[in-house]
């Protein structure tokens, strides 16, 4: 089994899985650079996997479906590109081998699901789409803040050899932020100075380590008390507020859309 992330756009990945000759697409917001894929390592498209709406995430799934024939797998809850297979919580599919568990995480959009491998080579497999990234997560547009801080729970509780495949390159600047946050994490500056490195190669910062996030992401850490006192601080957030989970992650994730 391997995981290509094909760069499409300014900062976006579309997740090729490969297996054998065959291959399963995540979010293909572009069709040109699967389809190049494709033709490259010889690859047979047997399904695509949508986590969510936006267009960088579905632009490519009709060309798509009419070049290769694959079949579509999309939130219940979201109007994507049809036909598709509607997919929702508790659901397992079984595609190249693999049992294929889907999770709802709201937030980003109001009925984001996410893609969980649980049994792949190695270690497990985690395809988000927007509602983690490396060091930061997506932004709130449809759902609440409840709802993103329960949708993060449910994926920290993954394995912690989880690999995360994000829709995103945002790692630099999400890190930037965290330091901010917390600018005495030692894992969080480590982890810095080694994607910073991987960047100068060309290379990209994912697959992320749901353990390496649990250390350094500020979305996942909202009720460690370093960042849980930052936030205070910064929001100015009344002694009731600095108690409640909601209010400190709502806080956060607000300073995070204003940072710059
Ligand atoms: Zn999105
Ligand atoms: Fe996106």
């Amino acid at each position: 089994m391997k995981l290509i992330a094909l760069p499409a756009f300014s900062d976006n990945y579309l997740w090729l899985w490969q297996q054998n000759q065959q291959a399963v697409v995540v979010d293909p917001g572009d069709a040109a650079p699967v389809l190049q894929a494709l033709s490259d390592h010889g690859l047979t498209l047997v399904a695509i996997l949508v986590t969510h709406h936006h267009a960088d995430h579905v632009g490519g799934v009709q060309t798509l479906r009419a070049a290769t024939g694959a079949e579509v797998w999309g939130p219940a809850r979201e109007d994507i590109p049809g036909p598709f297979t509607p997919v929702m919580a508790g659901d397992t599919l079984q595609l190249l081998g693999q049992r294929v568990h889907v999770l709802d995480v709201p937030g980003h959009t109001s009925g984001h699901v996410a893609y969980v491998l649980p049994d792949a080579p190695d270690s497990p497999v985690l395809f988000c789409g927007d509602t983690l990234f490396s060091g930061g997560c997506g932004r709130i547009f449809e759902g609440t803040p409840a709802q993103m801080l329960a949708s993060l729970d449910s994926l920290a509780a993954l394995p912690t050899d989880t690999r995360i495949c994000c829709a995103h390159e945002y790692t630099l600047s999400n890190l930037r932020f965290a330091l901010a946050v917390e600018p005495r994490n030692k894992d969080l500056q480590a982890y810095m100075a080694h994607c910073q490195q991987l960047r100068e190669q060309g290379q990209p910062t994912l697959p992320a380590r749901l353990g390496t996030e649990l250390q350094i992401n500020p979305f996942l850490r909202a009720r460690h008390p370093d960042v849980r006192h930052a936030v205070a601080q910064h929001a100015g957030l009344a002694a009731a507020a600095q108690d409640n989970d909601v209010a400190v992650f709502a806080a956060l994730r607000e300073w995070k859309n204003d940072f710059k």
